[in-house]
């Protein structure tokens, strides 16, 4: 059972993508977009807890901001090749 990030109280799931709160009404869309939407607004609020920045910081050039990408890209690929390693010994092994 989810609970509202607003009183706690359960939340039910609608047929529209929604969770709502038995307690408060409050609702929560729960597509893909809207949970890749508010994973992005929670990192940028941590981004801001920890170092003080937010994307409109200008201390950065525009080759900094490109290897920052490259960086988080190849980590990307690192991570796409770990899993992707697993998946295939589950289809070889059948674990
Ligand atoms: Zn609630």
């Amino acid at each position: 059972m989810n609970h509202c990030p607003i009183c706690r109280g359960d939340m039910v799931q609608t047929e529209t993508a929604q969770l709502r709160c038995l307690s408060c009404g409050y609702e929560l869309n729960t597509t893909v977009e809207a949970r890749v939407a508010a994973k992005i607004q929670e990192r940028a609020a941590r981004g801001l807890n920890k170092y003080g920045t937010t994307m409109e910081r200008t201390d950065l050039s525009r080759l900094d901001w490109l290897r920052h990408a490259q960086e988080e890209a190849l980590d990307l690929a690192v991570y796409l090749e770990k899993v992707m390693g697993m998946e295939q010994r589950k289809e070889v092994t059948g674990e």
